[in-house]
Formats: C-alpha cells, structure tokens, sequence
C-alpha cells in the first residue's frame, strides 16, 4: 500500500511533540492540510527535555550482548546508567525478553543498518526545516565529543564504536590534549575519547520546537488543545477521536503521541510492544563555565550540554511504566558524575525532570500505514533518537501520503515486524 496517497490531504495529528511537529511540516510542503491535538502545549513533553543532541553517527542499538549480560546487576542499582524498577519489573518482562532477543548478534547488525537507513539521512531532513522555520540560530554545528575516564569503559566501547564506524560514522580517535582544544571546560584526567564531527546540536529543544509552530502556523495549520482518550471508526472508512471535548473526525491522521501511543495503536489494529524508557535531566541555571560544544560522558551514558540559559545535564534510562513517581535520585547523581569531567561546574540552583522516552524493544521507531489503514499512519517510538530522527520521520510519513515510494526499505519500521 505504500505507493498509494491518501484519499483527503485533511490531516489531524495527535501528538505535537517534536516527531508530530515535523509530520505535519513535512505534510504541509506537500500542499497538505494540517491539525495538531494535543493535551499539553507543543513541544512540551518528552520533546522538551532532552539533551539536544543530532546523534547522525548513533548506529548502535541499546540492546547489545554487553546490557543484556548486566540485566540482573542493573536490578541492584537505582542509580546506574540503565535501571530497572522492581515495582515494574512484572509489567516490563515480556518487553525484556524482546530485548534480550534483539540483542543478539546478527540482529543488532541488522538493527544498526536500519538505524543507519534513518540517520543518514536525518541531518539532510533538519536542514529543509530549519531553513523554512528560520532556525539557523538555534542549530548548531558542533561535532559530538565522547569522553572517558576509566581504562574499562573506553574498552568496553570499543565494540560500539567499531560497529558504527562499519555503518559508515565518522568517528575521530583524541589524544586528552586535543579533547581539551576542542573543549577547555574538560579536566586533564580523562582516559581517552572520540570526536564526531559531523554530529549537531541545538541550542534548546524547546525553542526548536516554537519555530516548527510559528512555520506550521504561517503555512495555515491549527492546533488544537485536547486530551484525546481513544480513537474509533467514523463515517466513510474515516477514524473519529474521541477526547475530552467530544468527537472529531479525522480525514487522514498520524498517530505521534510518543510514549502514549500504545492504545490508539491498538485502536487502529497494531499491538506494538511499546513501552518507556525513563530518562532525567538537571538544569544548571548558574553552571560557571563557558562549554563551547556538547560532551557525551562515555563512562555513564549521559550527556553536559550547554543551552541558552544555562548547562542541560541528560540522560539515564530507567524502566518503570508512565505512572510511577519521578526518582528524582536519578536526576541529583548526574551533578555528581559530571564534576570529574568539567570540575568548574557548578551546581546550585539546579532543577531536575524527568521524561518518557517512547521506547521499542528493538531500539527501532514504526513509522509507515497502520495496517490495513490508507489513511492512518504511525510516527512514534523513537527511543534515545526521537530529536535526530524527527525531520527524517516526517519526511517519509509524506512521502508515504503522497504516494512516493521511499528512498529506503521501511520494513524494519513497520508495527507488523512484532
Ligand atoms: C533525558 C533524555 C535525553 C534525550 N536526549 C536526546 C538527544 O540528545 N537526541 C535525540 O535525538 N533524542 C533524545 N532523547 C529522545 C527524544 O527526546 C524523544 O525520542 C522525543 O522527544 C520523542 O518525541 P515525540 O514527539 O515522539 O514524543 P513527545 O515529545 O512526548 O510528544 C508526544 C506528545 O503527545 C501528546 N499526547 C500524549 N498522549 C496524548 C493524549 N492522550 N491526548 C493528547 N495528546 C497526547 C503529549 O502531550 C506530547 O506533547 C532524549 C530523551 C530523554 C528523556
């Protein structure tokens, strides 16, 4: 059905997150019709706190042999890199044992080559909006540096980084001295570390995505502040939402409500494993020093970017469902770890969040038809990469409504691969 367009280029768009933002700009450069639902105001959500990070080289899925080996010590630590929380554990292990499954070593090979099919081409797709949207400011070209400090963690990245460099990354080895030219902030204890260069960043996720509104704005599409609570059969083959304010119908529609996209999938046919993977932030208001580029710390998986305004410390991945309460120790220890790496950082007055990552077992977004649906799509699920991969996301949810065959294979997308 890929080849098919849409019957009505009238397109409702639940989720005004960064991935249901780009959809509808993407949409909307095809002459398409575009409104936006949402619960809460666009960009807000998860879309909001992340580190801002282009990962383009990030080919290597979370699911390898290494995590899955440390499963059950992940089990003992609440403040380690990757956590899971007791309370959730019965809800989340038939979604471990997909993950473990994906962890398996010719299927992270395959993984990592359908993650590469999206992010070769994500800095390509950022570039037509961010000139349209008049961004420029807010994007910034500065490579990713990945730092280390302990003997261990550099080795044991080793595997990643080969992977990634047979996906086509380009990956620079440093000395500590040229680490330090690129970012002064660092201390001089560092172990080893690698330079991405072609990798981007933005100045603040949240600014980004107020310039894709204003653009959506100006080119005619509406949005609409509504709690959506399912999704049914309307008239004429059409799909009605059901919200809090009543029921509209959608000619055409895109499901990228991110992590909360399960039910209405489910009401459009598609049991996708999807589920959450947590992840913190601490804002640094008063940090103290001048970063000229983000730092991706290598021993613990989070990142110390410098936005406008202040220093966005981010990252963990916890598993604990959409409804527990914040662990808000999660968010304090990352003050902790960046220390070593930028000793001048100060902490006070630091503010924490927390997200939901929408997570696959495969580390693998669906994007594509909802099956047996012309006129239904799906964008969510996008993991640790939802801010690199949107632009790329919206593009070819066009593509696929225009009736364009897509420059890539989407099967490794399609919700049907569970
Ligand atoms: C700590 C952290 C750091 C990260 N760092 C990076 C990074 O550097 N680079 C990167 O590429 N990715 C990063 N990510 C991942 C990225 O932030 C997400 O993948 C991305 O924001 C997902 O976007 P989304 O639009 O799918 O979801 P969201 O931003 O969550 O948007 C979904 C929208 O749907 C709405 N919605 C949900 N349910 C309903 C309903 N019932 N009715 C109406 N509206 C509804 C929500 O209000 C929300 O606005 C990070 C994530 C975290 C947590």
């Amino acid at each position: 059905m890929a080849e098919m367009p849409v019957r009505s280029g009238r397109f409702t768009i639940l989720g005004a997150g960064v991935v249901g933002l780009c959809c509808a700009a993407f949409l909307q450069r095809d002459g398409h019709e575009v409104t936006l639902v949402d619960r809460a105001e666009p960009g807000t959500g998860t879309s909001f706190g992340n580190a801002g990070l282009i990962h383009i080289d990030a080919m290597t899925p979370i699911a390898t042999p290494g995590v899955v080996r440390r499963i059950p010590r992940m089990l003992l630590d609440p403040t380690g890199p990757l956590v899971v929380r007791w309370r959730y554990l019965h809800r989340i292990a038939p979604w471990l044992v997909r993950f473990a499954w994906a962890a398996r070593k010719s299927s992270v090979e395959n993984i990592s080559i359908a993650l590469a099919s999206l992010l070769d081409r994500s800095d390509e797709a950022w570039r037509i909006l961010i000139r349209e949207a008049g961004a420029e400011d807010i994007w910034r070209e500065t490579g990713e540096l990945h730092v280390y400090r302990r003997k261990e963690a550099w080795e044991a990245a080793q595997e990643s980084h080969a992977l990634r460099r047979r996906r086509g990354a380009r990956l620079e080895d440093l000395t500590v001295a040229e680490m330090r030219q690129l970012e002064p902030a660092l201390t001089r204890d560092l172990h080893a570390g690698v330079y991405s260069p072609g990798a981007s960043s933005v100045t603040h996720p949240l600014h980004l995505s107020q310039r894709l509104v204003e653009l959506i704005r100006r080119r005619g599409g509406t949005f609409v502040r509504e709690n959506v609570t399912g999704i049914e059969a309307g008239a004429a083959g059409r799909v009605r939402l059901v919200g809090d304010g009543g029921a509209r119908e959608a000619d055409s529609l895109v499901i990228a409500a991110g992590a909360f996209s399960r039910p209405f999938a489910r009401a459009a046919g598609s049991s996708v494993p999807l589920d959450t993977e947590r992840g913190y932030h601490l804002w640094l208001p008063r940090p103290g020093v001048e970063m000229r580029r983000p730092i991706v710390v290598g021993d613990h998986f989070f990142a110390i970017v410098p936005m406008t305004g202040g220093v966005r410390l981010a990252g963990t991945a916890e598993l604990a469902g959409l409804d527990l309460p914040p662990y808000w120790g999660r968010a304090d220890i990352l003050g902790d770890l960046a220390k070593p790496f930028v000793p001048d950082l100060r902490l006070d007055a630091a503010e924490r969040w927390m997200g939901h990552r929408p997570a696959l077992p495969d580390s693998l977004p669906v994007i594509g038809r909802a099956p047996g649906h012309r006129d239904v799509f799906f964008a969510f699920g996008h993991g640790h990469l939802g801010l690199t991969m949107a632009a790329v996301t919206g593009r070819l949810i066009a593509d696929l409504a225009g009736g364009r065959t897509p420059p890539m294979d989407m099967a490794p997308f399609a919700a049907e691969r569970f």
